[in-house]
């Protein structure tokens, strides 16, 4: 299979070039970067991209990816509604065409959210702390967005109340920001690389889950997996957990 990267040049981007080069059923077509041209993946005959860029860039790669016929799978954050609204439009109108876009492609992390969203519902409040390298641009993280997103729901589901919370003054933003009910503390550290910890707690008792990516490799996995799967999974499939047996 055919395999570009794009943001090849970036750290995800790079360590996903590296995963392709030594899989031996994926032959890695092109490694794109910032400035260069996307005509690449057409003449090198591209089956499936790999975003790895910003949130800013994404939608161009995939508009230009998917209106060639061309699969994707994009681990770049920043997925609102309306983008994924816009991603569901554009595969409308080629439906043979695969996209998957996993805020996560940690299996670590792929289970920390599900057992998050397993454990909401028994616990009247919940919080997150995502953790990351000072490069990061985006806040909160994507996974930590997910993540509050599961929360959220199972908590509305289970028609929990309000969260207890009496703050009554503070600084703005000491209370983190919300999705959903759920608030996100987002850290940015040089040291790091990327880590959660979600908080659950009720009367006399508190419950974390936590996950620490300690080297970008870790990811690869999920990555190729996607890779391998997105060509027989036409239209949108959002979330690594929807490859995985769980
Ligand atoms: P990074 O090191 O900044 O890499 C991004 C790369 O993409 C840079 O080389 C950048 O070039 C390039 N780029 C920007 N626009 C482009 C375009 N239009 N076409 C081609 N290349 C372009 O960032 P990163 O840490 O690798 O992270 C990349 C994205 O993946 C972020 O959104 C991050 O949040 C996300 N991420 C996802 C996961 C996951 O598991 N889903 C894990 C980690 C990170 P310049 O530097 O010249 O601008």
């Amino acid at each position: 299979m055919k395999v570009a990267v794009l943001g090849a040049k970036g750290r995800m981007g790079a360590e996903a070039v590296a995963a392709i080069n030594s899989a031996t059923d994926l032959t890695l077509s092109a490694a794109l970067d910032l400035g260069d041209s996307l005509d690449q993946l057409v003449s090198t005959g591209t089956e499936v991209i790999v975003d790895f860029t910003t949130p800013d860039s994404v939608m161009k790669n995939l508009e230009f990816a998917i209106n060639n016929g061309i699969h994707v799978v994009v681990g770049t954050t920043g997925f609102d509604d309306k983008k994924l609204a816009q991603l569901k439009t554009l595969l409308s109108n080629h439906p043979k065409v695969g996209a998957l876009i996993a805020p996560n492609f940690g299996l670590g992390a792929v289970l920390m959210m599900q057992f998050s969203q397993t454990a909401a519902k028994y616990f009247e409040s919940a919080e997150i702390v995502e953790m990351h390298h000072a490069h990061k641009v985006d806040a909160p993280s994507g996974t930590a967005t997910r993540t509050a997103e599961l929360i959220s729901d199972a908590r509305a589901k289970a028609k929990k109340s309000a969260m207890p919370d009496k703050t009554s003054s503070g600084l703005a933003g000491a209370r983190g920001a919300k999705v959903g009910d759920v608030p996100i503390h987002s850290i940015r550290l040089r040291g790091l690389v990327a880590h959660q910890e979600v908080l659950l707690g009720d009367q006399g008792e508190t419950l974390s889950i936590r996950h620490d990516s300690i080297d970008r490799s870790g990811f690869m996995p999920g990555v190729l997996l996607a890779i391998r799967s997105v060509k027989t999974r036409a239209g949108l499939t959002f979330g690594l957990e929807n490859l995985l047996d769980i």
